[in-house]
């Protein structure tokens, strides 16, 4: 279920995300099974770049990696946990693409009222 969100990092809060160094990799393909949340892609024979918007730096493809081509790296803004449901709820909704995101957001303000 997990390797099916979109963007998991709505539901995660991680200060980190996970780094390749090509010139390390041999493409074993250890950290593209590992990674929980599918944010490992091959193409062409090699590895892509991790997108920091699906990585949620748990770090297992470090650890995993035999030829040490990974590691974790800070992110350029520190990621603060919602306090609430209701946080959580509007992050998510205001991170869904198109209108139905926006009337999501809308129909929660007014039920609130
Ligand atoms: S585990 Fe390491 S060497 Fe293997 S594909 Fe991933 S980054 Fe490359
Ligand atoms: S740190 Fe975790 S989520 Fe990020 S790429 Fe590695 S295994 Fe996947």
């Amino acid at each position: 279920m997990l390797r099916k969100l979109p963007h998991p990092m709505n539901f995660w809060t991680s200060t980190f995300f996970s780094v390749l160094d090509p010139l390390l990799c041999k493409v074993c393909g250890k950290c593209v099974e590992l990674c929980p949340v599918n944010a490992i892609k091959t193409k062409n024979g090699g590895i892509m770049k991790t997108p920091p918007d699906v990585c949620i730096g748990c770090g297992l493809c470090v650890e995993a990696c035999p030829f040490k081509a990974r590691y974790l790296e800070r992110r350029k803004k520190d990621m603060v946990p919602p306090k609430t449901f209701d946080d959580l709820y509007n992050t998510i909704m205001e991170n869904k693409k198109g209108p139905l995101g926006k009337l999501g957001v809308a129909v929660k303000m007014m039920l609130r009222v």
